[in-house]
């Protein structure tokens, strides 16, 4: 079970409001490093919104199987894992992410962590689980949801999709950056190649590959800053509802 954890839900259900109104469900997908964390999370503050980050559940889901030494094959023990799990997300601000009480947050940020969550996220059964936490999470709105498969399958109706994209290269220095900042050292070159490898596997996997919505607006977040990308999604929000 996902919960909300200490995040307050939204007062109610607002099926049929118009969207002047509506507590909107915002998709944002993109490959690793485009900035989809920091812009999703600016984003849901200035719209009072819950922050939701699936590739952290992935993460938590890749962690668990690891310490647990379930092997990938083991379909029956992965989905006993994937049924006592008890994943929630804390503290809105620092978005906190908890295992049967235990604050994983950090645990999942590793090169290791992201490249089994990249190779778990391929699982039918793994995926099947997280998409059914997302959308009970998502389902009353407002609320902004990054990932890989947002906007084309946990909500294909969302009611505004973004496809954030940049450079690998940039992407990839961010990458770096955020590894040195936790005390990871690790060759850029390396990381740039991760990068890149796990956007092949994301985009190449046959359930749920990362793919821009056919109705998704592309945002290149390469040479901007947070603060005009957020505040972009926000005019196309205002814009979005003025035209209802
Ligand atoms: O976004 P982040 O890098 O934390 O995601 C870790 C991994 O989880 C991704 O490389 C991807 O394989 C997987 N993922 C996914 N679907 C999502 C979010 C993440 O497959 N909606």
């Amino acid at each position: 079970m996902v919960s909300k954890g200490l995040w307050t839900a939204p007062p109610f259900l607002e099926i049929g409001l118009p969207l002047q109104n509506k507590r909107l469900i915002v998709a944002i997908d993109g490959p690793s490093g485009a900035g989809k964390s920091t812009v999703g999370k600016a984003l849901a503050k200035r719209l009072g919104y819950l922050y939701i980050d699936t590739g952290a559940m992935y993460r938590a889901v890749a962690l668990m199987v690891k310490r647990s030494g379930i092997g990938l094959k083991d379909e029956q023990a992965l989905e006993g894992l994937l049924s006592s799990l008890h994943l929630s997300f804390g503290n809105h601000e620092e978005n906190c992410l908890y295992c049967d009480g235990e604050d994983i947050t950090e645990a999942i940020r590793t090169p290791e962590i992201s490249r089994l969550a990249s190779e778990i996220s391929q699982m039918k059964v793994v995926r099947e689980a997280m998409v059914r936490l997302q959308r009970e999470m998502g389902k009353e709105g407002g609320v902004v949801l990054e990932g890989r498969d947002i906007g084309t399958v946990v909500f294909p109706h969302a009611d505004l999709k973004f496809y954030l994209d940049a450079d690998p290269e940039e992407r990839g220095r961010r990458r770096h950056k955020e590894w040195l900042e936790k005390g990871v050292t690790v060759e850029f070159k390396k990381t740039l190649q991760e990068v890149i490898e796990r956007d092949q596997n994301d985009m190449n996997r046959s359930l749920s590959p990362l793919k821009k919505a056919e109705d998704a607006i592309f945002i290149d977040s390469t040479h901007r800053s947070v603060e005009e990308i957020v505040n972009e999604m926000c005019h196309i929000i205002d814009d979005k509802r003025k035209q209802e």
